[in-house]
């Protein structure tokens, strides 16, 4: 046997570590009951190895470290908030920038701006946040992504990517002037991190150029989906990421960022467009929901290290590994038969918990009980990306009920060791040995908003 994995090797040494907590099986069982089991309300010094999110858990390096003491706390005009500008501008290729304090806040704003009652919303599969102040606008999302995502065993590409179909079929059916912007996501969260491909990126621009209409990137993580691009896109394997990110833009009109994702910080986002008129509406909007067009709710220090960020986490090095990470896992848990969504997404990994507990109905919230019982088996904890978080249909007030019913193990940038990522997979391999004995929920309370991060549970009877 050869030893091959040396591919993916971090660039980057350790110089700072915090201490993780232990917790015995007993301790675990009556936290996770006490939780209501939902990982979402376990205390993080409960928790072992946390994968419940890449979301601001990522971590910062000294150069990061460092510009948080250059931050220029001024309550209008910080010099950060003009370095930030010029990454963005940069990097992204958008002309005017608003930060906001995270990703939603850019979201929010954006669809008060965009959005009028009645109004369509296409989008590659919804995110539970974007969604929500798309509705809040008074606007309808629709699903325009490929079947294809919907299958978690599928093995193609571009799992992501818009279908044009779809999308065609949708604005002859509402018109074009009921269709404020197509909201393009890239990498897709919901679907399992998949991305969409520069050529269908340029389709979609093509068609609703065609109609007068926006597109808006979430570009959340199109970092990471630029580097999909470059490993799976035809012509691309000799670009960079930055080259790619950079086309990617280019063919929106704007975009909103969680930079808790991609850009390695732990608070921060922004808005970034090129309409002047929509960036003077979207100005006027910060002021009273974020704070001044030039701090968006973030301190001076938050907008340099999320400028120092961009220019880190766009490298290609980092990407290689931050992505073979997760796919190291992923190829681990593969190799002991864990059923999970194909291909790999560049985020996290998502257990397909419906082939996992084939025994529990839709309705008995199998992903929500995996999670639960991952956390009770090793202390790991991860989240649920099913019918809990789709939540409910707003007009007929029905559970939603997605193909996808998953539980996703995401990884923080630059957080976890390779041995880390060994106890994981053994974990998941030992709680799948004994899948038969996991009993499925009832849903005890349900928060109004975004359920899934609030809502209680407890065991079914056994059967
Ligand atoms: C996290 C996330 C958001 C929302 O960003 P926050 O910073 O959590 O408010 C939007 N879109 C996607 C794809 C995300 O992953």
């Amino acid at each position: 046997m050869r030893l091959t994995r040396r591919a993916w090797a971090e660039p980057f040494k350790i110089k700072m570590v915090e201490p993780l907590k232990m917790t015995t099986a007993q301790d675990r069982e009556r936290f996770i009951s006490e939780a209501g089991f939902n990982t979402f309300l376990l205390r993080s010094d409960q928790v072992y190895i946390d994968l419940l999110t890449d979301s601001g858990t990522n971590a910062m390096s000294d150069v990061q470290w460092a510009g948080m003491m250059l931050g220029d706390e001024a309550y209008a005009g910080s010099a950060n908030f003009y370095h930030l500008e010029e990454q963005v501008q940069k990097y992204y290729g958008y002309k005017y920038l608003i930060p906001t304090h995270q990703g939603r806040g850019a979201e929010h704003i954006l669809s008060r701006v965009l959005i009028r009652d009645g109004d369509v919303v296409p989008g590659n599969m919804y995110f539970t946040t974007t969604r929500a102040h798309q509705e809040l606008a008074g606007g309808r999302f629709v699903d325009v992504i490929v079947d294809e995502a919907h299958d978690p065993a599928c093995e193609v590409p571009f799992k992501g990517n818009v279908d044009l179909t779809k999308l065609e079929a949708l604005i002859h059916q509402v018109g074009p002037s009921k269709i404020p912007y197509v909201s393009v996501a890239a990498t897709v969260n919901m679907a399992g991190g998949q991305p969409v491909s520069l050529e269908n990126l340029r389709a979609v621009r093509a068609l609703t150029a065609a109609h007068g209409i926006r597109v808006i990137l979430d570009a959340t993580r199109a970092m990471e989906n630029a580097h999909f691009i470059k490993k799976r896109e035809a012509g691309c394997a000799d670009r960079t990421i930055a080259s790619i990110l950079f086309e990617m833009c280019s063919l929106t009109d704007g975009c909103t960022m969680s930079g808790k994702k991609d850009l390695c910080v732990n608070i921060g986002g922004f808005l970034a467009l090129n309409d002047f008129a929509v960036f003077e509406e979207a100005r006027n909007q910060v002021v009273l929901f974020e704070g001044l067009h030039t701090y968006g709710g973030l301190a001076g220090r938050d907008m340099e290290a999320m400028a120092r960020g961009i220019e880190e986490a766009v490298q290609d090095a980092h990407m290689e590994a931050r992505i073979g990470q997760v796919q190291y896992t992923a190829d681990l848990l593969l190799s002991v038969g864990i059923p999970i969504v194909r291909p790999t997404g560049g985020h996290a990994i998502f257990i397909d918990a419906r082939r996992f507990l084939s025994h529990l109905e839709q309705t008995e919230f199998p992903a929500q009980a995996l999670a639960a019982e991952l956390y009770r088996e090793s202390g790991i904890r991860t989240m649920e990306r099913g019918i809990v978080s789709a939540g409910r249909n707003v007009e007929t007030g029905e559970h939603n009920t997605p193909k996808l019913e998953l539980v996703r193990l995401t990884f923080p940038r630059r957080v976890y060791t390779q041995a880390h990522c060994d106890v994981t997979a053994e974990s998941v391999e030992d709680v799948f040995q004994r899948r038969d004995s996991i009993r499925g929920l009832r849903m005890t309370y349900e928060p109004k908003y975004l359920r899934f991060f609030q809502a209680r549970f407890e065991p079914k009877p056994a059967r």
